[in-house]
């Protein structure tokens, strides 16, 4: 998208809309840092998280990555930009909210907590850009 290389890395973590949705993250889920590839956020968040976080951030950055990966692929294929990163943070609250009926049980509390830290960061950071088709519990 911004002309450098395009590798995995770069796509979900280094890109600067993909910085913005980690450092999005970050700030939601009072991270001391944001994840920089692939490597790192697997030494410094997956195997440092117990069982449960693990399975949040494996289910987190599912999320991330898609929405990412769906932005840059409108952009490669349709020439679509979107046209705030705060597109980006919605995408990524709706996949959790689509794809928590694929989770346990147990764990959609610990999804919809992370939904509201999400929300919660976008209308207070943003510009008083409501989520009006979010549904949080
Ligand atoms: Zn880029």
């Amino acid at each position: 998208m911004c002309g450098q290389l395009e590798t995995t890395d770069h796509i979900i973590f280094r890109c600067a809309l993909a910085q913005f949705a980690w450092c999005f993250c970050r700030d939601s889920f009072d991270w001391s840092c944001s994840p920089l590839s692939v490597e790192n956020f697997q030494g410094q968040f997956l195997e440092s998280a117990d069982k449960k976080n693990r399975a949040f951030l494996c289910f987190l950055f599912g999320c991330v990555a898609w929405s990412l990966w769906l932005i840059r692929n409108e952009f490669v294929f349709r020439n679509v930009l979107v046209s705030s990163p705060d597109v980006c943070v919605f995408r990524i609250i709706s996949f959790m909210q689509k794809w928590e009926v694929l989770t346990k049980t147990e764990d959609r509390v610990v999804l919809a907590q992370a939904r509201q830290k999400l929300a919660f960061t976008t209308s207070g950071a943003s510009h008083g850009l409501a989520l009006p088709y979010l549904v949080l519990p």
